[in-house]
């Protein structure tokens, strides 16, 4: 698999006017001098949920999809445009897992980056400590093949590629 690459070595041509002179205009943007037009590579929102179940174990989720297929995830995606990080949340959970947010609580927000389309995708993941209505008889859906129990300290670090995601865990070591 090559290696994602940043949005600036991607655009090559201005979405606009066609102009092969696009050009780079600081770290995250690039404007175009025939047309004037301005492109910045902005941040996408993404929402994980921290779930315990009652022995103390934490909910992750195997992948069913590339990018990191077959790896660890905690449960969760991207932020919709106009949507809330509760929207999002409460969206993702139903459609990953067929169940209701019961209660949800922010946590702690990592940078990412998500290799896409030989691209890679900013991400800034906000971590919620999620209640759902039951963790009985759920079935894992949409982009996630099974979901598994861990202790926090027991997550093998190299099944969960995110750096993001291993923040989380660090983080949630550090408080349990
Ligand atoms: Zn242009």
């Amino acid at each position: 698999m090559t290696q994602a690459q940043h949005p600036n070595k991607i655009f090559k041509f201005c979405p606009s006017c066609g102009s092969t002179q696009l050009r780079q205009s600081g770290d995250r943007s690039k404007k175009c001098p025939h047309c004037g037009f301005h492109y910045f590579f902005n941040t996408s929102a993404a929402v994980a949920a921290i779930i315990f179940d009652p022995e103390g174990k934490i909910m992750l989720a195997r992948r069913a999809v590339d990018p990191h297929k077959g790896q660890l995830d905690f449960p969760g995606g991207f932020v919709d445009p106009m949507e809330t990080a509760e929207e999002a949340l409460t969206r993702e959970i139903q459609e990953e897992l067929g169940t209701s947010v019961k209660k949800m609580t922010y946590f702690a927000s990592f940078p990412n980056t998500y290799p896409f389309a030989g691209m890679e995708v900013m991400t800034l993941d906000l971590a919620f400590l999620v209640e759902l209505e039951t963790l009985t008889g759920l079935k894992p859906m949409d982009d996630i093949a099974s979901i598994e129990f861990y202790h926090p300290s027991e997550v093998n670090l190299d099944e969960l590629p995110a750096q993001s995601m291993k923040n989380i865990l660090k983080k949630l070591n550090e408080h349990t």
